[in-house]
């Protein structure tokens, strides 16, 4: 299924991109929700972490390197949060596999 997020792979869309490489792309949340909040995405069209195969290991194992070096990068040392909100209760919205990382302020816990 393709989404928004394919058309920021395609640059159809623009965005503020952080790294990019021939797995995945880690780009700014267009509406933040800490002061730092960017996602990290699979070049591949998968759909959630419900949809993962064998295949996509590489793929994900990237993603998550990628969040963890650009959060080094964008100086959360103090720490972040990694979120994949996954289907209509884990409240995801747009349907291409995406992890958040939001940092910068301290986070609550439980979430809502
Ligand atoms: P979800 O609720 O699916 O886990 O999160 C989707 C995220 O994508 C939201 O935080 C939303 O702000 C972000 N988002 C949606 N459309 C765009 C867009 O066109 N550009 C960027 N940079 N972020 C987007």
């Amino acid at each position: 299924m393709s989404s928004i997020f394919s058309k920021i792979i395609s640059k159809e869309i623009p965005a503020d991109i952080l790294h990019e490489d021939d797995l995945c792309l880690a780009f700014r949340d267009i509406n933040p929700q800490a002061p730092t909040h960017f996602l990290v995405i699979p070049k591949k069209e998968i759909v959630s972490m419900a949809d993962l195969v064998d295949e996509d290991q590489a793929a994900v194992g990237r993603c998550l390197l990628i969040a963890s070096r650009v959060a080094f990068e964008q100086g959360l040392e103090n720490g972040y949060r990694l979120i994949a909100n996954t289907g209509e209760d884990g409240g995801q919205e747009v349907p291409h596999l995406h992890f958040h990382v939001l940092g910068g302020r301290n986070l609550t816990w439980p979430p809502g």
